[in-house]
């Protein structure tokens, strides 16, 4: 049988990391939908488009051809044939890649795609962004939100950027993108038959437990 697991929640709140392992150890694909979401950022960015103008941000959507890995164990992802698995992670594209999120025809386009991915995994997959278990895949076996307290996805981003930024800096970024990102989820909410799990006082290893507990049930 086929088993398909959803995971919603903001930056920071420890989502892809325990979403990986997750796959890992079921044996699943992983598919990290916030990836697409950047590569189409990347492919704007360098095919020079204004990200004012909406028409050609949508014409550079849905042209884009999207190719990322599905095995946890390995992690790169093309746009257009180019390796941009460093560039997707990149301040100038995190700080673009809302303007992708908030165009209705863009996620229609991205959300389509997402289906089919996960459609396609043989054994199944856990799928991780902000409208998984909403949008893109309700009807998935176990659907998850993550979330976290400010202060606990703060330090987070910030151990996963590794001090290249600086606390203000840091805060300026978190905040803007959940700002930026506030109409795609309600984060303290879980929508209807979707978990709630608020992981600011877990450790990775207690999250990836609590999870699996849940998909034993
Ligand atoms: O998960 P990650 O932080 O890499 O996602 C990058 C951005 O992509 C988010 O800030 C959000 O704007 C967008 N996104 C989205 N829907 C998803 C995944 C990501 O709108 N399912």
């Amino acid at each position: 049988d086929r088993l398909v697991i959803a995971i919603d929640g903001p930056s920071g709140s420890g989502k892809s990391s325990t979403s990986r392992e997750m796959a890992r150890r079921l044996g699943l694909a992983y598919l990290d939908t916030g990836a697409m979401y950047r590569a189409v950022a990347v492919a704007f960015l360098d095919a020079g488009v204004d990200p004012a103008d909406t028409d050609a941000v949508i014409a550079a959507t849905t042209g884009a051809d999207i190719e990322l890995s599905l095995d946890p164990d390995e992690s790169w992802v093309r746009v257009n044939g180019r390796d941009v698995t460093a560039e997707i992670r990149e301040p100038r594209t995190s700080a673009v890649v809302s303007t992708v999120a908030r165009i209705p025809q863009c996620r229609a386009d991205l959300v389509a795609r997402q289906r089919a991915l996960m459609d396609a995994a043989p054994s199944g997959v856990v799928a991780e962004g902000r409208d998984i278990t909403t949008v893109v895949y309700p009807d998935a076996d176990v659907r998850l939100l993550l979330t976290a307290s400010e202060e606990a996805r703060l330090a987070r981003r910030g151990t996963e950027l590794g001090g290249r930024l600086s606390a203000s800096e840091l805060r300026d970024q978190v905040l803007r993108r959940d700002r930026d990102d506030s109409a795609l989820v309600e984060f303290q909410t879980a929508a209807d038959g979707v978990l709630l799990l608020d992981t600011s006082d877990l450790t990775f290893d207690q999250v990836v437990e609590a999870i699996l507990t849940l998909v034993k049930e």
